[in-house]
């Protein structure tokens, strides 16, 4: 039994969150030791073809700056698996860079996985974990671990209500009694407001601008209800009739019409969980409020944005891009606590 008083204190246990964007690693009696992003760049040179040059953070950066020998993957794809191979590449250097050593280690592992997960894809997330050298693999729900990493009582009685934001998805959910009442999961998240940016640069300005400078955007200036205080960012693309480098302005207010589909999707899923759930936990969740967690929660004013929506509390966890793995931490260490909650 994976919490056996003997066995549950092999201090090369890892929680695993294989998420779209981000993988975070804990190890037991550590905490995080790895957080990077979920890329992988390889060589795709006839001779070298396939050769893994970068992984993570290293990898990241050749992201659309790659030249035509080298391409830059993501594995990962609305929180499930696109590509095992290298799935299970990147999962064999984050654990072995968890362990700061290149011998073999066989740990066990508990990784997170979305609630709408299909058989065919949590074998997957297996099978790419035993692969890549573990010797056990035991889930979580990534909703309830995120509710155990933002300190919310799932044990108890008492309807929790977590929305997790994402790269690729968005799960809301609630938890009473160690067990998930209510989950729903729509195909939104930070990966769609990137594109969103790309294409409204595209049209209005015939500026065309990569993943990550979307990205940048969106994390600097972005808003999801409209600022007090317009903010200006420059941006660098290449303009699409002249075909050169050129460098716009962008604000804030530009940013919220660019994303406010996604924005209004996410406040929709909000809203419809809310009314499917049964009238007691609804109760709780009106006198407790939403949490939110994922890297998604930080984008600015989407807090104040749900609350006024919903006319309920809403609360951004404290660490929001690191409450599933810490969620899952924690169940790794926990001893019996949340023996429950694997599944
Ligand atoms: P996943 O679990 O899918 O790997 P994360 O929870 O790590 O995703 O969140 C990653 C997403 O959060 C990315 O789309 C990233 O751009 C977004 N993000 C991170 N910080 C911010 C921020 N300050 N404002 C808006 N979005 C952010
Ligand atoms: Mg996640």
């Amino acid at each position: 039994m994976f919490l056996d008083p003997v066995l549950g204190l092999f201090s090369t246990d890892l929680a695993i969150d294989l998420g779209t964007v981000n993988t975070l690693v804990w190890v037991r009696g550590k905490g995080i030791v790895v957080n990077e992003p979920s890329v992988v760049a390889l060589s795709t040179n006839g001779k070298d073809n396939n050769k893994v040059l970068a992984v993570g953070n290293a990898a990241k950066v050749m992201l659309g700056r790659t030249p035509a020998n080298v391409s830059a993957i993501r594995p990962l794809k609305d929180g499930v698996i696109a590509d095992f191979k290298i799935a299970e590449i990147m999962l064999r250097h984050f654990i072995r860079k968890a362990h700061n050593r290149s011998t073999v280690v066989r740990p066990r592992v508990i990784v997170c996985v979305p609630s709408s997960i299909t058989q065919v894809e949590k074998r997957a997330v297996r099978e790419a974990a035993e692969a890549a050298g573990a010797r056990e693999v035991f889930f979580i729900e990534e909703a309830m671990a995120a509710a155990i990493g933002a300190g919310l009582p799932i044990t108890e009685p008492l309807g929790s209500m977590v929305v997790d934001i994402g790269g690729g998805t968005t799960e809301v959910a609630v938890i009473s009694l160690a067990g998930i009442v209510y989950s729903k999961s729509v195909r939104v998240g930070g990966d769609m407001m990137d594109e969103a940016i790309i294409q409204y640069i595209k049209q209005k300005y015939n500026l065309l601008i990569g993943e990550s400078s979307a990205e940048l955007i969106k994390v600097t200036v972005g808003d999801a209800r409209g600022a007090e205080k317009i903010e200006q960012m420059q941006i660098k693309g290449r303009d699409l009739v002249s075909g050169i480098p050129k460098i716009i302005g962008m604000d804030s207010d530009e940013v919220r019409e660019a994303i406010s589909d996604q924005v209004k999707e996410i406040v929709e899923a909000v809203k419809y969980s809310l009314e499917q759930i049964p009238p007691e936990l609804a109760a709780d969740v009106v006198e407790r409020g939403i949490v939110l967690t994922g890297g998604g929660a930080l984008l600015k004013n989407l807090d104040k944005l749900l609350q006024e929506k919903t006319e309920l509390p809403v609360i951004i966890a404290d660490e929001p891009l690191s409450s599933v793995v810490i969620g899952t931490g924690k169940a790794l260490e926990s001893g019996d606590t949340f023996t429950n909650v694997l599944i």
